[in-house]
């Protein structure tokens, strides 16, 4: 769920477990940097808390497969609707590799507390959780702004979306077995040691 700390939490897991990362929000938001139509119309939809069309995420996340065809992947933030669990699924068998998911759990209204108080580094694009109070980037020195899609009616649409089309799947995977349910309103700390319970099992 968006604000639960997917990124950091990912941050964490990739580096334990030596896995490659593939953040959809971050790999989009380095597509609207380029000079290009199609950057325009991804910029306009992020900005508005919509999803992105499924066609541009998956081509993102085919060819990051292709690149990174040895190892584990973790992948960020997907996927998001009916269709894309669909590619995605058939994706995951085409490069025969095996899949599990987590899901960190918040209350709505925590979600827009946190959603509304992180920042960005204008840089490197890091995020920033609301607990971080310096104003410059601890990797790049950049400085920290609010994300363009961090205002209120662009949380409402995101979190709207949530619910309507991205718990479906997410109740798909837990049927299936395949996904664990892990409660972000604890620590940092806590949230990861669930995590790598969670994961132990698979690595
Ligand atoms: P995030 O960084 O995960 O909060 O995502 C930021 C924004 O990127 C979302 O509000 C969407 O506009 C877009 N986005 C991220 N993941 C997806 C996805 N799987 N499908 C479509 N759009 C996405």
């Amino acid at each position: 769920m968006q604000g639960a700390g997917k990124g950091t939490q990912g941050t964490i897991m990739a580096k334990k477990y030596n896995l490659a990362i593939f953040d959809t929000g971050a790999q989009l938001r380095a597509l609207i940097q380029t000079d290009s139509l199609l950057a325009e119309k991804v910029k306009l939809i992020m900005n508005a808390g919509k999803l992105v069309p499924n066609e541009v995420v998956m081509e993102l996340i085919e060819n990051f497969m292709e690149a990174n065809k040895s190892g584990g992947i973790l992948f960020d933030g997907l996927p998001r609707n009916k269709e894309q669990e669909e590619s995605f699924n058939s994706l995951i068998s085409k490069h025969s590799r095996n899949l599990k998911g987590i899901y960190i759990d918040l209350s709505h209204e925590e979600a827009v507390k946190r959603l509304l108080g992180r920042r960005m580094c204008e840089k490197c694009k890091s995020i920033y959780p609301i607990a971080y109070s310096n104003d410059n980037c601890e990797k790049c020195g950049g400085n920290l702004v609010t994300r363009p899609d961090d205002n209120l009616d662009s949380i409402k649409t995101r979190l709207d979306t949530f619910k309507k089309e991205t718990l479906p799947v997410i109740e798909n995977y837990e049927k299936a077995g395949i996904l664990t349910r892990i409660d972000g309103q604890q620590s940092i700390e806590k949230v990861s040691e669930d995590i790598f319970q969670a994961l132990g099992k698979c690595f």
